[in-house]
């Protein structure tokens, strides 16, 4: 699923978008209200993480705006207060949940999936994505191109995830290591050619139609 982190804690928000990226979610990470609001506004996220205290917007306002702007994917908030006011508070803003700092791990991770959870339910059918005869399933992680059922790995998945959820869009490297890796680059330089080649292997070769396709000196993109 696409989740995205809105968090002023940069080792925070880093952790938060490496945990979330093992479990195998999309995560794109801001680091103050503003630039947190914009992003909502223009994409399609399926969990917004909310951070309380953000410079240049906090994030109840974040929340009710977003909510005025009819975006309804579920906001978890994080809070470092614990007075039951602000709790209310956020809740009324339109928050569906509320997580008080410092948290356990497992505690996020148990919250986040409740909620991805009844959000599926909420859009069943859109937890599916397609370009071509290539689909994907979100909920029981399942690649398919027409019939045949593909295996991929994690990251295979997630990066798959992050082509398709941007059809005819062309990529960059840096976009792609930034959205499938994030932090986390004690990788190698060249590790999204890799596995763009990976990829191409499992749901391309044998295939009459190539649905990965090669922009020059740019990136990847994905199209039917
Ligand atoms: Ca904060």
């Amino acid at each position: 699923m696409h989740i995205l982190v809105v968090e002023d804690e940069k080792r925070l928000a880093a952790l938060l978008r490496r945990v979330l990226t093992e479990e195998r979610h999309v995560v794109d990470v801001a680091h103050d209200g503003v630039t947190g609001l914009g992003m909502t506004l223009g994409g399609s996220y399926d969990l917004v993480i909310l951070d309380l205290m953000l410079p240049e917007m906090d994030g109840m306002t974040v929340c009710r705006e977003m909510r005025a702007a009819k975006i309804d994917a579920p906001v978890l908030m994080l809070t470092a207060r614990g007075a039951i006011e602000d709790r209310v508070a956020g809740l009324k803003t339109g928050a569906d949940d509320y997580l008080v700092k410092p948290f356990a791990m497992e505690e996020l991770l148990a919250r986040v999936d409740a909620l991805l959870r009844r959000r599926s339910r909420q859009l069943d059918a859109s937890a599916q994505l397609q370009v071509g005869d290539l689909s994907l399933d979100l909920l029981r992680h399942e690649a398919r191109r027409g019939d045949q059922l593909i295996e991929l790995t994690a990251k295979e998945f997630a990066l798959l995830e992050y082509l398709m959820r941007h059809p005819g869009q062309v990529l960059t490297r840096t976009q792609i290591l930034d959205h499938v890796w994030g932090y986390d680059l004690d990788t190698l330089s060249n590790v999204v050619d890799i596995y763009i080649h990976y990829l191409r292997d499992k749901i391309d070769r044998g295939f009459a139609r190539p649905l990965i396709k090669t922009v020059r000196g740019v990136g990847y993109r994905i199209e039917a």
